[in-house]
Parts: C-alpha cells; structure tokens; sequence
C-alpha cells in the first residue's frame, strides 16, 4: 500500500465513523425539485429519439437548446451526424474551475416504441424508452444546474453541458468534439444511470469502461462452377474459416484485450465456389492501446499460415471508443462522492470496469480532466424492454450532483 491509498483509506474510515451533516438548503432544493423532474422526464420521453431518428433528434435538440437558454447559458449546435446536432451550452462564472456534464439525447430504441411501451409508473418505478439511458442523465443536469442558480451559485469558470445525439451507434460524429471540450475542462461529469437499487445492493459512480473497435476480414478466392470444375476454384469460405480458427485465441495474448469472431458473408449461390468472404470480430478493450498490439499479432498470424494457396486475407482493425479509464483526480472525485452520498445515509460503490462502452472514454481521452461516470438516475432494462427508473433515486441524485459540484468550485 503506498502512502497515497494509505490516505485515502484513513479518510474513508474518518467519514464512515463520523460522516459530515448534510447541506440541507440543497437537499431541501433537490427534493422541491422532484415533480419537475418527473415532469421533464415525461417531456424527454415523449419525443422518440433513436439513433437514426433524425426528426426526432432535432426536436429534443430544440427542446434542450431551449431549456438551457432558460438556464443561462450561450448554446451552439455542432453537426454530429448527416442529421442531428450536438447541443452545447456555455455558462460564465466567478470561480477557476471549467466544469463539464455530459449525456446522450439518442436511444436505441425503433422509432414507434412508445406504443408498445408507454410511459407509465408502477409504485417506485417510472418506466419508458430510453428514460434511463440516458434521459435521466439530461435531466440530473438540467435540474441540478437550476437549483444551483436558484441558490445563486457562480464558482466556476466555465461550465460547460454537452448533448450528443449519436452515443449509442459509437459517438463516431460527436466523439471528437468531446474530447477536444473535454480537454480544455478540469473536470467532466458524464451522465449515464447507474444500476437499479432493486438489482444491485449498492448504486454507482464509474470509473473505467471497456473500449470498442471492430476488425473486418476479407478473404480473395476465385470462383468457379461447383459442379463442372471445383479445382479451378479457390474457396474463400475455406480460407476464411481457416484464418478465423487460427486468430480466435489471439486475443489471450494481449492482456486487456478480448476479440470474438461474430459474423460471416459469402457468396449467396449455393452452385459456386465462393470467390469472397468476410468475417467480421468484435473487440473489447480494457487498457490503453492494447488495440495496437493485438492488431500486430493478428496481421503476422494471417501472415504465417495459408490453407488455400491463390488466396489474398486482408484483416483491418478500426477502433470505435477509446477505452476509458479514470486518472487519479478522477478516482478522487469519485471518492468525494462516496462521501457526500454518506451524508445523506446513502452507499456509493465505486466500480472499476465495465464492459458497456461510453462517451466518458471521449472525455478521459488526453488525460487532462477528472473524469467520472453514471451521475444519472437509477435504472434498468435499458437495452433491453421496460426500461425505468426508480423515482427515489431522482432527490439522491440530484444531492450528489449539485454537492460535488459546490465542491468542485471550491478546490
Ligand atoms: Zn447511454
């Protein structure tokens, strides 16, 4: 244990002893706040915004260029995609410190699924397409950033909210502005839910997030007529497997790399030997430019051995997100907020990795902002059918919001 740990340990123990009184002016803030939440959440909802949905893009983009002009703050929009904007609002203040939040304004979700799955509330449970992921994040940012004007709070230099509209299909059109913004920020707060309390004992702040990327294969045979002359033909379906076998291991080599082979094309006619193959890998990665590595493997690999001779294997290794991984200021914070959900009697766990991509790893890219993820609401089932929230969540989080961020501004 080096003395840094030793530090923190000590003051975990100090705050789970004798934890500090709750700032009741906000924790009263956050609960007036409730109904309006809801209210901004129905809002949110209503409009269908899958990835692809540009209509409906547009709409929340307005909606949210709207609310944020409310709130103060200068907006601009920044092409993301051939059809839908990022949102970005700045907001002036009296203090040092540039502070930005992040969420997503898309879903996954076809665009119709609220027919099938309206909004609606069961007990403690809000539920509706994407209200979770990650239109409970919007509104933990819209709402926090008002009760902090309301208590007229000006300590930061800039702050900074981005929407993005294409997270879910790998923030290829908004990735790079996130992480040029969040470069020039000391601290970025992204705004993903964290898991139901009804799933996992404990809820969340994140802290590391597996990177993605993708590797296309392609195999070059030569076609012939399978019943006239198989042995003029090369068959890239026989290559193709070939060179799939002897790479499905690779990736045990690379420490913080995981690559499966997850889907084929070839020919259609079923009378043909097929001239073209293509196989297509996914990868994970859960450290900083392992990518690069495994690549290099993979292309001496498909090199070294040839089950059809006549036969080109090109393999192309493209990364979507990078991986994500806080840096220390970013563990820090993580653990200030450990403690301010102490205050209010609350366990926050903080978790090391996941493998479920974010925008966070956009942010943590150049290494110069704390960054921390999952200041949304509590949810489930995202991805998945009948996503919700937990109401209850909603006065938590908002408390952990607006309280780190009064802390922000003071360091
Ligand atoms: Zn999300």
């Amino acid at each position: 244990m080096n003395a840094r740990t030793a530090l923190g340990l000590a003051a975990a123990l100090a705050i789970g002893t004798a934890h500090a009184a709750p700032d009741t002016k906000l924790l009263d803030a956050a609960k007036a706040a409730q109904p309006a939440v809801v209210d901004t959440l129905k809002t949110l909802v209503t409009i269908e915004t899958g990835s692809a949905d540009v209509e409906g893009l547009a709409k929340i983009a307005g909606v949210l260029d709207d609310r944020l002009k409310a709130l103060g703050f200068k907006t601009e929009r920044r092409k993301a995609t051939a059809g839908a904007d990022i949102v970005i609002g700045t907001l002036k203040g009296t203090g040092k410190r540039n502070v930005m939040l992040q969420a997503h304004m898309d879903t996954v979700y076809e665009r119709g699924i609220l027919q099938s799955q309206p909004i609606r509330q069961d007990g403690n449970r809000l539920y509706g397409p994407g209200i979770a992921d990650d239109k409970g994040g919007i509104a933990v940012i819209l709402h926090s950033i008002k009760i902090l004007n309301e208590a007229g709070w000006k300590d930061y230099g800039t702050l900074t909210v981005l929407f993005d509209p294409d997270e879910e299909v790998g923030s290829n059109g908004s990735g790079e502005t996130i992480a040029a913004l969040a470069a020039q920020h000391d601290v970025v707060l992204s705004c993903e839910p964290t898991t139901a309390k009804d799933v996992v004992k404990t809820e969340t702040l994140l802290l590391g997030a597996a990177g993605t990327a993708s590797v296309v294969m392609e195999v070059k045979g030569r076609a012939s007529h399978a019943g006239a002359a198989p042995e003029l033909g090369r068959n890239a379906i026989y290559e193709i497997s070939h060179q799939m076998l002897q790479t499905r291991d690779l990736a045990k080599e690379v420490p913080g790399a995981i690559m499966n082979w997850t889907n084929v094309i070839s020919n259609k006619a079923t009378n043909q030997i097929p001239e073209l193959a293509v196989a297509r890998a996914d990868v994970r990665m859960t450290q900083p430019g392992v990518e690069v590595k495994l690549n290099e493997l993979l292309q001496a690999r498909i090199a070294s051995s040839k089950l059809i001779p006549d036969t080109t294997t090109t393999a192309t290794l493209t990364v979507g997100r990078p991986a994500f991984i806080a840096n220390a200021a970013g563990k820090a914070l993580a653990e200030r907020g450990q403690a301010i959900y102490r205050e209010i009697d609350r366990e926050l766990a903080l978790v090391p990795m996941t493998g479920g991509a974010t925008d966070a790893a956009f942010a943590a890219r150049s290494g110069k902002a704390a960054v921390v993820e999952s200041f949304g609401l509590a949810g489930f089932g995202y991805h998945a059918r009948d996503e919700y929230i937990e109401l209850d969540s909603i006065v938590p989080r908002l408390y952990l919001m607006t309280r780190i961020l009064t802390e922000i501004g003071r360091q």
